[in-house]
């Protein structure tokens, strides 16, 4: 797929006809700006024709699931892996301000108790993964004119399990869809625990049992319990029973934690773009399910923006958010003799950053280490060194540029479409 803009940046249409980008980018009537993902712009003027396009993201604190489809094709598909490391540098700097103003200086004020946190201040570690969040749509929406957003706020819809009586069009879908909605807070009241062996059988497999039957106890959430497969099939079969404690009725503790996370993208994406919308996450894997797609995070992305079946790409972009500063303050660790590590890498080695895209053999790999000597370690994004990592730099060429993320391309998991039922 080739991303198009038009003569004044505008996204248009993307295209698969690659003879004729060709061809224009020969007569000059086109110039590539962005070669992954391969975006071309028009120099000339043309008509803006747009066609309807859905985003859907799957937002979450490791992996960010990203797909815009129309109802009849998938146009772009990402995974990206976010940051781990926030959480550490962030204590890091904090160790190294308490030893700083616990030395013995000239005197100054106290100043830790005079700061009030802003108004919806979040945590570093959360702030980065929103801003993060933030930054990919953006990005989607520069190669692709994007008509609608949708994105999962939660798992499942507390207010609809508080009050099942609950009106609106959303919630007309049937007593079945709405046990998928209790199971998913059951599995989430329970810690996604076996409540019979409490996980010691390994059993990954989590099922939702009805403690009285569904006829007469029904789908409250004080009726299920969470259960792995061997204890469920074992007590269906007599060779398990049961601890006495669960019963039906039983009090649970309140579900109280629900992701900020999600909730605050969702809230800063409504106040910058104009046709925002949610679902829940029992409704995407719902949608998985009944169309016998993968479990990754690409395919719930095309689950939420509400084309589960459109014709698939075949690849998806890899993309790993990685760390753009190195500051000398982190490498703290003080060295024998009293000598503080000095920040080695410079700027430039024979030309290269660390994390430049290279291409070596035909093969795009990452610069991940540099020598002066000129001797490289590139690697792919698996993190597969090439020829135990030691390439000279004058056998690699210069692809793109360091940025805040690393992206390849990747073949999609395959599948088959469920065949639809005539029921
Ligand atoms: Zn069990």
């Amino acid at each position: 797929m080739v991303y198009v803009l038009n003569k004044n940046g505008v996204p248009l249409m993307p295209t698969k006809r690659h003879g004729k980008v060709r061809r224009m980018l020969k007569n000059g009537q086109a110039k590539v700006v962005r070669r992954c993902p391969f975006t071309i712009q028009l120099l000339y003027d043309t008509t803006n024709y747009t066609q309807p396009i859905n985003l859907g993201i799957d937002a979450g604190s490791k992996h960010i699931g990203v797909c815009a489809t129309t109802e009849k094709e998938e146009l772009y598909c990402a995974d990206v892996e976010l940051r781990k490391d926030i959480v550490d540098l962030i204590s890091t700097r904090r160790e190294n301000r308490r030893s700083r103003r616990n030395r013995k200086t000239r005197y100054r004020k106290a100043r830790f108790n005079n700061r009030k946190k802003g108004d919806g201040w979040l945590a570093p570690s959360i702030r980065q993964k929103i801003d993060c969040h933030l930054q990919i749509v953006e990005n989607v929406h520069k190669i692709l004119p994007i008509t609608k957003i949708i994105v999962e706020t939660a798992s499942f819809d507390i207010q609809k399990i508080k009050n099942p009586n609950i009106q609106g069009e959303e919630y007309q879908q049937g007593e079945q869809f709405n046990f998928w909605n209790v199971r998913e807070y059951v599995l989430f009241r329970d810690n996604h625990i076996c409540q019979c062996c409490k996980g010691k059988s390994k059993d990954n497999i989590l099922n939702v049992h009805h403690i009285e039957s569904r006829k007469t106890g029904g789908d409250a959430p004080n009726n299920l319990i969470t259960l792995c497969e061997t204890c469920h099939s074992g007590y269906h079969k007599g060779t398990v029973t049961l601890p006495k404690t669960i019963h039906r009725g039983m009090t649970f503790r309140d579900a109280t934690f629900m992701g900020v996370m999600r909730w605050a993208f969702y809230n800063e994406l409504k106040k910058r773009y104009v046709d925002v919308s949610m679902t829940y996450g029992y409704i995407t894997k719902n949608t998985r399910i009944k169309n016998n797609l993968p479990k990754e995070h690409y395919v719930d992305a095309r689950c939420i923006s509400g084309n589960p079946l459109a014709k698939s790409l075949g690849y998806y972009y890899f993309e790993k958010k990685i760390r753009r500063h190195n500051r000398q303050i982190h490498k703290s660790k003080i060295l024998k003799g009293g000598r503080r590590k000095r920040n080695h890498a410079e700027y430039l080695v024979k030309g290269y950053r660390l994390f430049d895209k290279v291409s070596y053999n035909g093969h795009t790999y990452f610069i991940f280490g540099r020598r002066k000597s000129g001797f490289f370690d590139i690697r792919n994004l698996n993190g597969d060194k090439v020829n135990k990592g030691s390439i000279s730099c004058k056998k690699i060429k210069l692809i793109e540029k360091a940025k805040g993320y690393l992206a390849e391309i990747r073949k999609q998991a395959m599948w088959e479409y469920a065949i639809p039922t005539t029921a």
